[in-house]
């Protein structure tokens, strides 16, 4: 790697935590100002357009629901000190409680408080979307110091009709096939669930749309978890058929290994694509089969649909502690993590932009490649093996093998074998 391209990676590394610094403090949910203002600043990146669909809309077998919204909570002693305060964390109130003033003593207030005993530091993160409840989350020493008297308690939201927001940008391809990159944007102050996520695909968009030939179009989009994959689908039914490779993105600013969950079939491109790039990355990683639990790769490979959707992540759904708790913090992850998952995205979407089958136009024993001012145009280049990747390339490019398969055959990294065919285009021994 070049210090120059060194520099631009610590550039963009910074630039994505910076994102996720300012995302960070917002109360998001699955409807709600939280949400809208997100959206409206990724929008500052990158030209994002904003949906509304109003509450009440039938989606597929859904609902939108009403929009929430949350100005303060907090639970007061009768020294009238918030002992327990939405100002301090957005943990603290359950997402989507409905509005509450009441004055209760410890015991009617226990069965609507939640902690993580096992974690006496952490406040858990609890939703409610679906059923009329309310609670607070606060860490177990929290608990364990309020005394047994009588406390004020308030969660000041609204729950009106309104509107779920989601957003999506579209860079237009060559082909009106698409690639589709979905994250969830609905968690409140949690960084690695799902504001890595969110980083890594804004920036990705940014980077993509420099490119100016582009083969398939790149649809990115950012909605709630569950409801917000629903309404997008039930809104381009048709539309989605153009889908024919997607990654929804988690999880990708933490220590752990990489993951890929495959779509459903197993068999798609996009799970080839993934696995070859990181297999040949030299980053630790395990691919793992589809299971109708996790993100929103569920909606895109139910029956109806079948989208060859897989997930990329490092840490996964419900497997480290700091899920889904106040520990899965601005200190959990890192801009470096955040670094290698979009390297990983971006060598992804590479593969399948580039991945083609050609013909060779000189199959009758090897063509000379002194003659044709080959080996020149070898020595101007600084990828590796790449005489050996246009032998591969000449001798499988018999129309019934694609460059992935020949990398994969030929146990080579993808880039080389794609420069081994441009390369070859240019000389014209390839059609
Ligand atoms: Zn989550």
């Amino acid at each position: 790697m070049t210090l120059a391209a060194h520099h631009d990676d610590e550039a963009l590394g910074q630039a994505m935590s910076a994102l996720v610094e300012e995302l960070y403090p917002i109360c998001r949910s699955i409807t709600g100002e939280g949400l809208r203002d997100t959206l409206r600043i990724l929008a500052k990146y990158v030209p994002l357009e904003l949906r509304e669909v109003p509450s009440g809309t039938a989606v597929l077998d859904w609902n939108v629901p009403r929009e929430w919204n949350i100005r303060d909570a907090w639970i007061k002693n009768g020294q009238g000190e918030r002992v327990v305060d939405f100002r301090a964390s957005n943990l603290h109130v359950v997402n989507y409680s409905v509005p509450v003033r009441a004055r209760l003593s410890l015991g009617e207030l226990r069965s609507h408080l939640h902690t993580l005993p096992d974690r006496p530091d952490w406040i858990p993160y609890r939703t409610s979307y679906y059923d009329e409840a309310w609670g607070f989350c606060l860490s177990q020493k929290q608990l364990e110091a309020l005394a047994d008297e009588t406390y004020d308690v308030c969660i000041d939201s609204s729950l009106e009709p309104g509107s779920l927001t989601y957003g999506e940008l579209v860079l237009p391809g060559a082909t009106e096939e698409e690639i589709l990159i979905s994250t969830h944007v609905c968690h409140p102050s949690l960084c690695d669930d799902n504001l890595s996520g969110v980083a890594v695909s804004v920036f990705l968009a940014r980077e993509l749309s420099k490119i100016k030939d582009r083969r398939y179009t790149m649809r990115f989009l950012y909605a709630p978890g569950t409801i917000g994959a629903i309404t997008w689908l039930a809104q381009n039914r048709e539309g989605a058929r153009r889908i024919k490779h997607g990654l929804t993105l988690t999880c990708l600013g933490d220590d752990h290994l990489f993951t890929y969950k495959r779509t459903v079939g197993g068999q798609a491109e996009i799970d080839r694509a993934a696995a070859h790039v990181l297999g040949a990355s030299g980053s630790p990683h395990q691919l793992i089969d589809f299971f109708p639990y996790g993100y929103d790769e569920r909606q895109y490979n139910s029956p109806g649909f079948r989208l060859a959707v897989g997930s990329l992540m490092r840490g996964r759904h419900g497997q480290f502690p700091e899920y889904h708790t106040s520990g899965d913090n601005l200190s959990f992850i890192s801009a470096g993590r955040m670094m290698e998952s979009f390297g990983i995205v971006r060598a992804i979407v590479d593969v399948l932009q580039g991945n083609r089958s050609y013909r060779n136009l000189a199959p009758w024993g090897e063509p000379q490649l002194g003659k044709r001012g080959l080996y020149r145009a070898l020595g101007g280049t600084d990828i590796p093996n790449l005489q050996l990747a246009l032998l591969w390339v000449l001798n499988l490019s018999d129309g019934d093998h694609s460059l992935l398969d020949i990398a994969e055959r030929a146990q080579m990294d993808f880039r080389a074998i794609r420069a081994a065919a441009d390369l070859l285009l240019e000389h014209n021994l390839l059609a």
